[in-house]
């Protein structure tokens, strides 16, 4: 599909890891930072915006996203090295960057070797595991706004919260790449780390379905997967929805699932959960678009 072009009505199963929802009322893949400004400020696209990575950690709903849905991956794909600084666009898959930190010889990206997401994903959802998190790595961003501004940002204007993170001045913007900042170390030990914690993933994780990774955040001293576990949902489905019997807090599609169906059996899981434990659960991934 050609890029840095808008495009009308276009389906936006295949840009979710779920594959559900219906189209995006206009598509724009990003792979020129300036021309998109100029596209924004000449209103050459129209907001709303949303942006969208790998669409890892979304559910569009069946009736599609009005306004004009980004797209970072497939465009913006520069990775590179600054001394002891890494450079990387919004667009880049969070395994590459891993993997091209790793083979300078640094540590600790392991666990953004196995997020199946973009690096501006990450940076939005403040996306980790094992131990470690995205902003943890930061040291600066580069950022646009609604009206096509861009501007570099310190890691000292956000406040970086459990897959979340929040600009100290709410201010509305998306991220167009970050600097980042590992410990120098040994390339083969880093590499080793990757194939480790992949193999431990592939282990643990439904992945040969479509799913969106965990499905609720971890209430305070509690596992979400261990409270669905315990409420007796494992295996449990609606339609083409089905909690994993792998891992209690994955939905997968078992081929035919609608977003309704994914989006009915996550209702049906907060009020089962909160009927047999008295806990509240709250999603992790973020449901958008129309019924
Ligand atoms: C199998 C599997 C395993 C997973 N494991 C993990 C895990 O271990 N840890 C973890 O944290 N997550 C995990 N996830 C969830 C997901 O991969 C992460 O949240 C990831 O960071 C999302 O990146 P994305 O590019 O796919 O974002 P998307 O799903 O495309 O977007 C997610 C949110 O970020 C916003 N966004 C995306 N790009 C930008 C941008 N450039 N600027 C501003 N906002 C933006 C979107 O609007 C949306 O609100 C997993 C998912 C799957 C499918």
């Amino acid at each position: 599909m050609e890029k840095n072009v808008c495009h009308q009505d276009v389906p936006l199963k295949k840009y979710n890891s779920w594959k559900v929802g219906g189209p995006a009322q206009f598509f724009y893949i990003c792979s020129d930072k300036d021309l998109l400004s100029e596209h924004i400020k000449i209103k050459k696209i129209s907001p709303p915006f949303t942006f969208i990575g790998l669409g890892s950690n979304m559910l569009i709903r069946d009736g599609g996203i009005k306004g004009t849905v980004i797209m970072m991956h497939g465009g913006l794909s520069e990775v590179s090295i600054y001394g002891q600084y890494f450079y990387a666009d919004a667009g880049v898959s969070c395994s590459k960057a891993a993997k091209f930190i790793a083979k300078e010889g640094f540590s600790h990206s392991a666990f953004l070797a196995g997020i199946p997401g973009t690096i501006g994903g990450a940076l939005a959802m403040n996306a980790g595991c094992y131990g470690s998190e995205t902003w943890n790595f930061v040291k600066k961003v580069l950022v646009i706004d609604g009206q096509g501004n861009q501007c570099e940002r310190d890691k000292e204007e956000y406040v970086p919260e459990y897959r979340k993170v929040k600009n100290k001045n709410n201010l509305n913007e998306y991220f167009l790449g970050a600097w980042l900042q590992f410990p120098q170390g040994v390339k083969e030990d880093a590499e080793k780390d990757i194939k480790f914690l992949l193999k431990s993933r592939k282990e643990s994780q439904p992945l040969d379905w479509p799913t969106a990774g965990s499905t609720f955040r971890n209430p305070p001293n509690h596992f979400a997967a261990k409270l669905i576990e315990e409420s007796g949902l494992k295996g449990f489905t609606i339609g083409g929805a089905q909690i994993s019997i792998k891992h209690a807090n994955f939905i997968i599609n078992l081929g035919n699932a609608t977003a309704r169906d994914i989006e009915d059996l996550i209702t049906h899981t907060i009020k089962k959960v909160f009927k047999e434990k008295n806990i509240i659960l709250e999603t992790e991934i973020k449901i958008i678009g129309e019924y």
